[in-house]
């Protein structure tokens, strides 16, 4: 008895109060910051493996980035990356941090449709298609309802049948054999109904972009309601993100 009430102590509380507020580890990598340091801005360009830095301004694209750290561990004068994990966003050039400024990544309020915080903002049942994924991504997603993140607190949970969900969330590049099933899913899917995009590789294709192995004409049909990035995204990021698109502050 005494020796439980000891690893009682001993652990502790094991979810985070605040998951908005909670802090992380400084090796985690999370929204970079660009200085305005001059550098061989070719080599720097040259070294990312996704093409996700830009020159003129120089920037990096968090939809294409891998979080490898390559280009701090290069350029540690020119480009930092920050633990700030709230970098969901529901515009597509939200996520291109450009140098010389240092401000935050967030959901544009103005662009959310009316329904989705209407409906949604108590209760969002989510259907999770792995779409040619490596598993890290979903793996984090099942991280988030973990009794640490519990994201099911919000009423955010995810449900097996498509029919039973407010939206989908597609992880993985979207290889060919799975086009046709995010596009069955996303139909059996009853509206209003949201797209979610999670991970570098469903936002950009990540390292497989290009590839004749991926086919990601369904994400040009549609509006894309939050992209959450990361190469894993955080369990942290994709509260918050899911939070921001649904609730208002
Ligand atoms: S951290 Fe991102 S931007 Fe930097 S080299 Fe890696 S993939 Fe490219």
């Amino acid at each position: 008895m005494l020796d439980n009430i000891k690893i009682v102590h001993h652990q502790g509380k094991q979810f985070i109060p605040d998951v908005t507020t909670a802090k992380v580890p400084g090796i985690f990598r999370g929204r970079p910051v660009i200085s305005l340091e001059k550098v061989d801005e070719t080599k720097l360009q040259s070294i990312c493996p996704t093409g996700a830095i830009s020159l003129k301004p120089v920037s990096i694209d968090l939809g294409k980035c891998t979080f490898c750290g390559e280009c701090a561990n290069q350029f540690p004068d020119k480009i930092k990356f920050t633990t700030d994990y709230k970098i969901s966003t529901n515009e597509r050039e939200g996520l291109i941090i450009k140098e010389g400024e240092d401000k935050t990544v967030e959901v544009n309020p103005e662009k959310v449709r009316e329904e989705i915080r209407r409906l949604f903002g108590r209760s969002l049942k989510l259907r999770q298609i792995s779409a040619g994924g490596d598993n890290s991504c979903e793996w984090e997603l099942n991280a988030a309802n973990n009794v640490q993140f519990d994201m099911s607190r919000f009423g955010i949970e995810f449900v097996a049948s498509p029919r039973h969900a407010d939206g989908i969330v597609i992880t993985g590049p979207v290889t060919e054999n799975m086009a046709e099933p995010v596009q069955i899913c996303y139909d059996a899917t009853p509206d209003p109904k949201i797209i979610v995009l999670v991970g570098t590789d469903a936002i950009s294709g990540g390292i497989f972009a290009g590839s004749p192995a991926i086919n990601r004409s369904f994400l040009d049909k549609y509006t894309i309601d939050l992209y959450i990035p990361g190469n894993p995204a955080h369990p942290l990021t994709i509260i918050n993100g899911l939070l921001d698109l649904t609730r208002k502050k």
